[in-house]
Formats: structure tokens, C-alpha cells, sequence
């Protein structure tokens, strides 16, 4: 067997392990074997004349549902063009539909985000109507503990090059658990859980996606 049957076979399997915890937090998971099957899944789950809104979601990008987005049947706030930011973050709370990934997710579901600005982590936490989280397999880990791991020294310390800050990290690419003015990890939210059914999608893919 090759190593990326190995690797198919063994994230097939682990996916439907995490989807099981998400389905015990009263959220859906499903899993996608490519980018192209997850932009499909994704796409069924975003009614037509949608109001969408995004976080700074590599991962969204990388399946091609921010183009499809654009270019669909939907009103579409892009928070990175606009010029009054704050309202495009306001326009998240009432949004039908909030795109984005996670920094983390235990085998057992529970989703890890860490961020700076807050304005993604308070939308995953209450607002939009409904949450489409694309989260590659690289993403997943064992526990709390080593998701929370993962989002501080490795999803944070690779976030941090895409922007001008003046972070430990953007400098020597590790984290030195920092007070900056510039530090991206303010808040910290762990969902164990969600209230509201039918809200968060989690659609995990067989691709290497997102820091
Ligand atoms: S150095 Fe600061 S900004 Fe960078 S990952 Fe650590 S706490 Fe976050």
C-alpha cells in the first residue's frame, strides 16, 4: 500500500471518529475526500439569496468557495475589502451564513480558535445563523491539550507571517507566549458545545489545508 493510501485510509477512518464528538456536541460533521467534493458539500449547505460573511479563512479560499461565493446567488460582505471593517464585522452577528475554519479539533469534536481582533471567535460563539467551517485533516489532534498546542505554535505562528506585527513569532516563527501590542492571541474559544441546532457544519477534508 502506498503512503497516501495510509494516509486515506487512516483519515477516513478518523474522520468519521471526530464526526461522531461533533454529533454529541449537537453540531454536523462530514467529510469530503477532495477540495472539489467539500466545495460541493459546502455550497449545498448555503441556501441561495444567503446573506455570507467570512473570516480570514485560508482554508475557504483554498476549496474555492470564496469565488464561488462571489460570483454566486448571494449577499456577500467581504470584510478584507471594505472600508469600514467594524461594520463588516457588526454585519457577521446578523449574517445567515459565517465561512471560516478552525485552528484546532480534537478526535472527540471539540473545535480550538485562538484570536487577535475577536471579531471571528465572538461570531463562532453567538451571531450568524448558521457556521460552514472547512478543516483540513492536518487540523485534527488527539485532545484539548494538543489542539490547544497546535493553534498556539503552529497555526498562530504561521498566521502571524501573512501580516505586518510585531510578534516574537513573526520573527523567529515560534511562539514566545507574548503581551504585544500586535499578539493574535487575545481570546481564546473552545466549543464544547452548541446550543443551537443546525448551526455549525464542519466539513473536514483528506487535503492539507490552512496553518
Ligand atoms: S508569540 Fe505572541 S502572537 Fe505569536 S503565537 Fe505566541 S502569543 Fe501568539
Amino acid at each position: 500500500m502506498k503512503a497516501n493510501e495510509i494516509m486515506k485510509k487512516r483519515n477516513d477512518l478518523l474522520a468519521q471518529t471526530v464526526i461522531k464528538g461533533l454529533e454529541s456536541r449537537n453540531m454536523s460533521g462530514y467529510y469530503a475526500e477532495s477540495k472539489e467534493d467539500a466545495l460541493n458539500l459546502a455550497l449545498q449547505l448555503i441556501p441561495e439569496g444567503s446573506k455570507i460573511t467570512k473570516g480570514g479563512s485560508m482554508s475557504v479560499e483554498q476549496i474555492g468557495l470564496l469565488d464561488a461565493v462571489k460570483n454566486g446567488n448571494y449577499e456577500f460582505c467581504d470584510r478584507d475589502a471594505a472600508v469600514d471593517k467594524h461594520a463588516a464585522e457588526l454585519f457577521a452577528y446578523d449574517a445567515d451564513v459565517f465561512l471560516g475554519s478552525v485552528n484546532a479539533i480534537t478526535n472527540d469534536g471539540v473545535l480550538i480558535n485562538i484570536d487577535g481582533n475577536s471579531n471571528r471567535v465572538s461570531a463562532y460563539a453567538y451571531g450568524p445563523k448558521k457556521l460552514v467551517l472547512i478543516v483540513g485533516m492536518n487540523k485534527v489532534a488527539v485532545d484539548v491539550d494538543a489542539a490547544m498546542k497546535r493553534a498556539r505554535n503552529e497555526a498562530a505562528t504561521k498566521n502571524a507571517q501573512r501580516f505586518e506585527l510585531n510578534t516574537p513569532c513573526k520573527k523567529t516563527g515560534a511562539c514566545f507566549n507574548c503581551k504585544s501590542m500586535d499578539t493574535i492571541c487575545c481570546q481564546f474559544l473552545i466549543t464544547r458545545f452548541e446550543r443551537h441546532k443546525d448551526r455549525v457544519h464542519v466539513i473536514l477534508v483528506n487535503e492539507d489545508l490552512g496553518f
